[in-house]
């Protein structure tokens, strides 16, 4: 086993563990290898360990690097992970199978417009701000009622919701916020937890974690 491998492994033994802790099933938590900054070569082992799921922060990254790689692993799932600009929508929906940030009622309708204008809908979790620390983007907690109704009316297919909670300070909290959220909204999807806490958030109910560092070390040039 080479490095990757061990990592990768690693992960998933933490995802099975706090899964158990949880008594919930391990095929209930779907691993999004963030792979952004992460060269072909250095993605390239995860797929050949039959690992499909992975997320990019940036659309243009994205575009770059994995035709190539989807060529020869076609059934890759490609997740957008970081903030959208509405003026990428088009490309955005043309190249990812899922987007993580809807936040805000610009990019809702440049999305609903971009799906309309591909005739493909691309699932999305709409981003919720539960640290109120705008600066990050996410819809306001007080708000969300009534975009998830925006969202629902442009035929977008929503996902569920997703946070990244405030740095430097327990996230236990912001993770259960996004559940009692996504619960009171009759949502199944919670995407929550990074490399530092995917155990916690599973045991809190996330069923897609983005895990970057923990499956590839450090990125290059951070
Ligand atoms: C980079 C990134 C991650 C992964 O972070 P790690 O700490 O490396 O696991 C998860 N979510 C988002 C939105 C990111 O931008």
């Amino acid at each position: 086993m080479d490095t990757t491998d061990t990592l990768l492994a690693m992960v998933r033994a933490e995802i099975a563990k706090a899964c158990r802790i949880a008594r919930r099933k391990p095929e209930d938590v779907t691993l999004v290898a963030v792979s952004k900054k992460h060269s072909a070569a250095a993605i390239e082992p995860l797929l050949e360990q039959g690992h499909r799921v992975f997320g990019e922060n940036r659309v243009q990254e994205a575009q770059e690097k994995w035709p190539e790689l989807r060529e020869r692993f076609p059934d890759v799932r490609l997740h957008l992970v970081g903030q959208l600009q509405s003026n990428k929508a088009d490309d955005a929906v043309a190249t990812f199978d899922c987007i993580h940030s809807l936040d805000r009622p610009s990019l809702l309708k440049a999305l609903a417009k971009a799906m309309d204008k591909a005739g493909r809908r691309v699932p999305c979790f709409i981003q919720v701000d539960v640290g109120e620390e705008p600066q990050k983007g996410g819809c306001a907690v007080a708000d969300l009622p009534d975009f998830l109704a925006r969202t629902r009316e442009a035929d977008i297919p929503v996902a569920g919701l997703m946070c990244l909670p405030p740095a430097d300070i327990e996230p236990a909290p912001f993770f259960a916020l996004l559940d009692k959220l996504a619960r009171d909204n009759g949502l199944d999807g919670r995407s929550m937890g990074m490399s530092g806490d995917y155990p916690t958030a599973i045991m809190l109910g996330a069923t897609h974690v983005r895990v970057g560092t923990a499956l590839f070390g450090e990125r290059p040039g951070t």
